[in-house]
């Protein structure tokens, strides 16, 4: 596999300011796999769901090329459920409830086909899963990691362990202080970079993302959007992106991973116009390399 992808399958709830919808399938695995999907055709995908997850989504992630082998489906076991709330502005969210369900017994189990898998993608689940799926997996060229306050708050050493086997960490900027104790969001980055990872990405929502790696600072805008509908998933289908790359190309340098992060913002600037996987579930390579351009042209300007 170019890129194995761990994380949580859900049945999300979410309520905006505009609009609420109950129980539609999201989970960080869904969104970085579809994501991941427009770059690669080599994906394994390993989680759980129970009997009550929609077979149309597992149809449709199969017909994208994403292999299941390493799907667990639990006969009688109700899928992983979180509801959030949005505040006005959108930059904000609440959690209603998280309810592991099926996840709280998850033994995430690696196919042999999968643990040579050049890039390893760890979604947000706890990072006690995580850690043990890297410990199933045999070297792979680039670990990329993301996380939750849900796991900061409750699982935090266990998530400073993880971190030092991780090469890039993707965060959003409430996560980064929350896992650094830093205000400042450089100083967090920084500090995270201590712990372990080679690389650290730091999402700011409408105000895009930030790449550090040692000294370097690489500051990419967000897509300029006039109507965000939903912004769930925005995140993990930024990594999708990001990972999706990485894995197309087989190329990990810091200037194809620049380029990794506009596609990962690129992907992500649709995931928000739609509800759920809507906004991501029928992109074509066009559409993304055409935004990809689009982000060129946003902060290009001349020296002189
Ligand atoms: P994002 O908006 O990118 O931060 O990710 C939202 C997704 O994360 C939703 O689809 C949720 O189902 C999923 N999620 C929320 N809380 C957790 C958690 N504690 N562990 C794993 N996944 C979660």
């Amino acid at each position: 596999m170019d890129l194995l992808v761990v994380g949580s399958i859900a049945l999300d709830t979410i309520e905006t300011p505009f609009r609420r919808v109950e129980e539609t399938p999201g989970g960080s695995a869904l969104y970085i796999s579809i994501s991941a999907s427009y770059f690669t055709n080599s994906i394994g995908l390993v989680g759980v769901v129970g009997d009550d997850f929609p077979k149309y989504v597992i149809d449709d992630m199969q017909s994208r090329g994403i292999n299941l082998k390493g799907l667990q489906i639990i006969e009688g076991g109700k899928t992983f459920k979180w509801a959030g709330k949005y505040s006005y502005d959108m930059n904000t969210r609440e959690t209603i409830y998280t309810q592991l369900n099926v996840f709280a017994n998850f033994d995430p189990v690696i196919p042999n086909e999968f643990k040579s898998s050049d890039i390893v993608c760890l979604g947000n689940i706890d990072p006690v899963l995580q850690m043990r799926v890297l410990r199933q997996v045999d070297n792979p060229r680039l670990v990329i990691a993301d996380t939750m306050n849900f796991w900061i708050e409750n699982k935090y050493d266990e998530l400073l362990e993880m971190l030092k086997l991780v090469d890039v960490l993707i965060v959003n900027d409430a996560e980064a202080r929350q896992i650094a104790h830093e205000p400042n969001l450089i100083k967090a980055g920084k500090k995270i970079l201590k712990f372990g990872p080679d690389v650290v990405i730091i999402k700011k929502g409408e105000h895009g993302a930030v790449l550090m790696i040692d000294d370097v600072i690489f500051s990419a805008p967000a897509f300029p959007i006039e109507s965000i509908q939903d912004p769930t998933g925005a995140g993990d289908t930024f990594a999708g992106g990001f990972a999706g790359w990485l894995a197309k190309t087989h190329d990990i340098s810091e200037g194809n991973l620049r380029r990794a992060v506009i596609y990962g913002s690129a992907v992500a600037s649709f995931c928000v116009e739609d509800f759920g996987i809507d906004g991501i579930k029928n992109l074509s390579w066009d559409k993304i390399q055409k935004r990809f351009m689009a982000f060129r042209e946003l902060t290009k300007f001349d020296s002189d």
